[in-house]
């Protein structure tokens, strides 16, 4: 019986087909005649056997795990994706780019009347916005020259207007037909002359063109 205390020990090596040939050969002659050795050898083969089934179930369960976290990181990702579209598309209907004088037929189209001596930047069709450049003033060749602190009172004062409109057209009001249309007061003509401003043009900032809308001159 002293001899079962040494195939215990052995007996979970042999269920694992890892001892050496002599131990195992020293087994198999123990167990022929011991059924407690035996049988405790069944128990560990059983449990032996029974492992794959365990490493299965384990290898679902991580599976079902990583299912989960890919479907965390697809809803996740479209979650991201549709915030970005989102912003990119809300940026483009609220940014606007200057209306340059030849695609929105700008002379056409922008015009100041005097109606009892105030003179009012009078605009057909639509714009987002708008911007006034004031005061501002040409250069010797009538070339627009950007606002400066210094500007020379003796060069051609102005006030120039850019006209905005909206990068996606089809939120804008790119129609420059009559439906809509805007006045803005300028001011009067004696305000005007006050502050030596000669002119009111509007101001293509994308090509720094200008196109006279009103001159003192001319109209005096
Ligand atoms: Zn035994």
């Amino acid at each position: 019986m002293k001899n079962c205390d040494i195939v215990m020990d052995l007996l979970p090596l042999y269920a694992d087909d890892v001892c050496s040939e002599e131990s195992r050969k020293e087994v198999e002659e123990h167990i022929k005649g011991c059924t407690s050795c035996k049988s405790t050898l069944e128990k560990l083969r059983k449990n032996v056997s029974i492992s794959p089934q365990k490493d299965a179930e384990v290898l679902k369960r991580i599976k079902k795990r990583l299912r989960i976290e890919k479907l965390v990181v697809v809803l996740i990702s479209a979650t991201v994706l549709v915030f970005v579209l989102l912003g990119t598309l809300f940026y483009l209907i609220n940014s606007d780019c200057s209306m340059d004088i030849e695609r929105y037929d700008i002379p056409n189209n922008v015009y100041v009347s005097e109606v009892d001596g105030m003179l009012m930047l009078c605009v057909k069709g639509g714009a987002s916005s708008f911007d006034s450049v004031y005061p501002t003033f040409s250069d010797t060749n009538g070339n627009h020259l950007t606002y400066d602190k210094d500007y020379d009172k003796n060069s051609k004062n102005g006030i120039g207007y850019t006209l905005k409109q909206r990068k996606i057209s089809r939120f804008s009001y790119v129609d420059m037909g009559n439906l809509y249309s805007f006045a803005y007061q300028v001011g009067t003509v004696e305000n005007l002359k006050e502050k030596n401003i000669e002119k009111i043009f509007y101001y293509d900032d994308v090509n720094n063109k200008e196109f006279i809308l009103w001159e003192s001159d001319k109209n005096d």
